[in-house]
C-alpha cells in the first residue's frame, strides 16, 4: 500500500508561488515600535484616517441581526448602490472588498494559461489573483509618468490572445488617472476590461455607468477608502449582463457579512459627512504634493487620489521608511520595477501631515 505524501497534494504552481506580502498588522507594529497605537501616524495603506461616518458607527452598534446569515444577494445594499451609481441593481454585485471581486471574475473566466494583461506598476492583487487562478500574466509596463502604454497593450492583446486587462484609475501607487479616450481605446480591444475605481471618490469622474454601453467593461469600487470601512471588507462591481449569472453561480453565498452591509448602507445615507472628509483628505494630499517637493531628496508625482508617490533621490528609500517608522510614522516602501527607491504616503489629517513634514525636516 502506498503511503500518504503531502508533497504531492498541493498544486505545484501554488507550492512554488511567492506569498503576497500584506502590510504588518497595526497591533504588531505598535508593539514592535513600543508606541501606543494612538501615537502612530499610519500612512502606509491608503486607509481613511477619519474612519466610518457617525451613522455607520451607530448602525453597527444597533445592528440586530448579527446572529442571522446575511442576504446572499445583498439586495438592500444593491438597491442603495443602484441609486448611488446610476447602474441598475441587476448589474451590481457586492463582495468582501473589491479584492474578492478581482478573484471572482478571474475564477469565472480563466482557463489555465489564459492571458491576463497587467500594466505595472499597479495594484498587487491583479498578479496575485491571476497566479492563483492559473492565468498567464502579461505585463505591459507603464511609461515613466505612469501612463499606460496603449500601443504596447494593443500589440500584447493581439499577440497573447489575452482574455482580460486590469486597469486602475486613479492608479495605485501613483494616483494618475486614465483619460476617457484611452479607456475607449482599451474597450475596442477584444477582451474584458476591468477598470478598478477603488479611489475614484477622490478624483471624481467615475465611468461606472459606461457598463450600460460597453459589454466588455467591469468597474470595481469599494467602501474601504472614501467611506472608511477597510476593516469591514465591502466592495462592489458593475458587470456586463452576460457575466452576471455566472458570477452569481460561483459566488460564496454569504460573502458580504451583516456588519459590512449595514455600515455600507448607512454610509450611502450619510454622504454629506463623508464628502466633507473626502474634501479634507484631498486638501491634505495637495498640501503633501506641494510640501514634499520642497525636500531635495523627494520627488512627488502628481496624484488624483488619497496618496502621494515619491521617488527618493540621493538616499535609500528603505532606510528613509525605517527612519520614519522609528519616529512612529508608517509609509509604504516599494522595491519593484518602475518603483525603484520609492515611497508612497497616504494623505491623513492636517496634524499627520504636520508631523510627517517636521520629521522629514529633522531627517533631512
Ligand atoms: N483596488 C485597489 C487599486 C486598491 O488599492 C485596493 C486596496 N488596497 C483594492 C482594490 C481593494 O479594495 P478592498 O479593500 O475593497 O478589497
Amino acid at each position: 500500500m502506498s503511503t500518504f505524501d503531502p508533497d504531492t497534494v498541493v498544486r505545484p504552481d501554488i507550492a512554488a508561488m511567492e506569498p503576497y506580502e500584506p502590510i504588518v498588522p497595526f497591533e504588531v507594529l505598535s508593539e514592535r515600535l513600543g508606541r501606543p497605537a494612538a501615537e502612530i501616524v499610519k500612512l502606509d495603506a491608503n486607509e481613511n484616517v477619519y474612519g466610518p461616518s457617525p451613522g455607520a458607527r451607530a448602525a453597527l452598534a444597533e445592528a440586530g441581526t448579527l446572529h442571522i446569515y446575511p442576504d446572499p444577494e445583498a439586495n438592500a445594499l444593491r438597491d442603495a448602490l443602484a441609486q448611488y451609481t446610476g447602474v441598475s441593481r441587476e448589474r451590481l454585485l457586492a463582495g468582501a472588498g473589491a479584492d474578492e471581486l478581482i478573484d471572482l471574475v478571474l475564477r469565472a473566466i480563466l482557463e489555465p494559461g489564459d492571458g491576463v494583461l497587467n500594466c505595472p506598476p499597479s495594484f498587487g492583487m491583479y498578479p496575485f489573483s491571476t497566479v492563483v487562478n492559473r492565468g498567464k500574466l502579461i505585463a505591459v509596463p507603464r511609461d515613466p509618468h505612469f501612463h499606460p502604454d496603449l500601443a504596447g497593450i494593443e500589440a500584447a492583446a493581439e499577440r497573447a490572445r489575452a482574455k482580460v486587462i486590469f486597469i486602475c484609475s486613479p492608479n495605485n501607487p501613483d494616483g494618475s488617472v486614465l483619460g476617457d479616450e484611452a479607456l475607449r481605446r482599451l474597450l475596442r480591444l477584444p477582451l474584458l476590461v476591468i477598470l478598478d475605481e477603488a479611489y475614484v471618490e477622490f478624483s471624481g469622474g467615475s465611468r461606472i455607468t459606461w457598463v450600460r454601453e460597453h459589454e466588455n467593461l467591469v468597474v470595481l469600487r469599494t467602501f474601504s477608502k472614501w467611506a472608511g470601512l477597510a476593516g469591514l471588507r465591502v466592495g462592489y462591481g458593475a458587470f456586463p449582463e452576460w457575466l452576471m449569472p455566472h458570477l452569481w453561480k460561483i459566488k460564496q453565498p454569504y460573502n458580504v457579512n451583516v456588519a459590512a452591509e449595514v455600515a455600507a448602507r448607512a454610509s450611502l445615507a450619510e454622504r454629506a459627512w463623508l464628502e466633507k472628509k473626502i474634501a479634507a483628505i484631498v486638501a491634505e494630499r495637495e498640501r503633501l504634493e506641494r510640501r514634499l517637493g520642497n525636500f531635495t531628496f523627494l520627488r512627488p508625482f502628481p496624484s488624483r487620489s488619497n496618496f502621494v508617490l515619491c521617488r527618493v533621490r540621493g538616499r535609500d528609500a528603505r532606510e528613509l521608511k525605517r527612519a520614519l517608522e522609528l519616529e512612529g510614522i508608517l509609509v509604504r516602501y516599494f522595491a519593484k520595477p518602475g518603483l525603484d527607491n520609492c515611497i508612497r504616503i497616504s494623505a491623513g489629517r492636517p496634524a499627520d501631515t504636520d508631523r510627517l513634514l517636521a520629521t522629514l525636516e529633522r531627517l533631512a
